[in-house]
């Protein structure tokens, strides 16, 4: 073996000594609750998709009709030739939607989140984040190269005191929506007071609040009913709207400055415009998805009503993410092994994605899953941890 290797093989096997090798499931069948994972009937929840869109036949309808209509690839880059009919008015559908004036698409979450912060910010600067926010905004405040600060979970009086003394050019706040590993919302008007008074951006992650939250799912910033010049909203297309891309939205100056400036937008060829006809379809279910977020929160209702745990914690979240905090990082792997061997699949989430001593699981509601199938899950739980006893 050349020694480049040999170095990473051995790093892998530390992984494997200290049970930090991850490894993929394999999943047969199109997402939804009921699957065939490695072989096996499974129900799941572990997927983001909160209305059950992404196994929709109406979706997979629209797709091959934006199939036929489009081709396949978009050939090149938005600012090339890559940038079609339909990529403009999936945009103004995403401003019209969130009630911004406009929108950029990207081609995922992850790029949308890495775009953002260089293209606003330098060497200088300060960024002032929420210490559970998402990777991909860590990611995106290194690439900014300004100072990063970042506050405890929720704390407005601690991001307060930093903004007060860090003065600084340029500002930006910025935080997840709906936090990933804990399913609650951020302060968000408080946010935005504190952006107002310290002249600040407030860059807002909604991946887990798009489609879910506000009046038609126009998300977390609607649901608030915050409108403002110095929003900056960034919007999955994967999760709740079953499909794939997102969105950064704001006022038209900042999204026109994005369009030039922003590497990650200009530097990588144009989803396929197919996508983005299927996003019209999800947009249309998710308008009209008063039902889906009924069901949701009759899912979430049912859970919280039946739960019976004495050792572990089942979070206050009143969103589709809601974990069970079990503490112990074996005692969390015995845990999801032992659901697994019951044919429920929901995944364990250990440090350092979530502070250590809080491991979890992180049960996942979809508008897909039925009042039966979260019987089945409590009954599980209840099981497993009658057995712990
Ligand atoms: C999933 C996620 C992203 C990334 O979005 P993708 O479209 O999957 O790349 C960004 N932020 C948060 C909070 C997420 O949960």
């Amino acid at each position: 073996m050349i020694p480049l290797l040999h170095e990473l093989a051995d790093q892998l096997a530390a992984h494997d000594d200290a049970a930090l090798r991850r490894t993929r499931r394999v999943v047969d069948t199109p997402c939804g609750p009921e699957a065939i994972v490695d072989g096996r009937a499974m129900l799941a929840f572990a997927s983001n998709d909160y209305l059950g869109l992404a196994g929709h036949p109406a979706l997979a309808d629209a797709a091959s009709e934006g199939a036929k209509r489009w081709g396949v690839g978009a050939g090149a880059s938005h600012l090339v030739s890559g940038h079609t009919s339909i990529h403009e008015e999936l945009e103004q559908r995403l401003a019209a939607f969130v009630q911004m004036d406009a929108a950029l698409a990207f081609c995922t979450g992850y790029m949308a989140n890495i775009a953002v912060m260089p293209a606003l910010l330098s060497r200088g600067d300060a960024i002032f984040a929420d210490r559970l926010n998402h990777a991909s905004l860590i990611d995106g405040a290194q690439l900014a190269r300004a100072d990063m600060h970042r506050y405890p979970h929720g704390d407005v009086d601690s991001l307060a005191r930093l903004l007060e003394k860090t003065p600084t050019r340029r500002r930006m706040i910025v935080t997840d929506s709906v936090f990933s590993m804990d399913g609650d919302v951020a302060p968000l008007a408080n946010l935005l007071e504190l952006a107002e008074r310290f002249d600040a951006w407030l860059l807002v992650d909604d991946a887990h609040g798009f489609g879910v939250l506000g009046p038609q799912g126009r998300g977390a910033l609607a649901e608030a009913g915050l409108r403002s010049d110095r929003l900056i909203l960034m919007g999955t297309l994967g999760k709740a709207a079953g499909v794939a891309g997102a969105f950064v939205a704001g006022a038209a100056t900042l999204v026109e400055w994005l369009k030039q400036k922003s590497r990650a937008y200009i530097f990588t060829t144009a989803a396929p415009p197919l996508l983005a006809h299927t996003l019209m379809a999800a947009l249309d279910l998710i308008e009209q998805g008063d039902a889906l977020r009924a069901q949701l929160d009759a899912l979430r209702r049912r859970l919280h009503d039946g739960v019976r745990l004495t050792r572990w914690r089942l979070l206050p979240s009143r969103t589709a993410i809601q974990p069970i905090v079990i503490g112990d990082n074996a005692e969390t792997m015995q845990v999801a092994r032992q659901l697994w061997d019951e044919g429920i699949w929901a995944p364990a989430i250990r440090p350092p994605t979530v502070p250590a001593g809080t491991a979890r699981l992180r049960i996942s509601l979809s508008a897909g899953h039925t009042e039966a199938h979260l019987d089945r899950l409590l009954e599980a739980l209840h099981r497993c941890e009658a057995a712990r006893a």
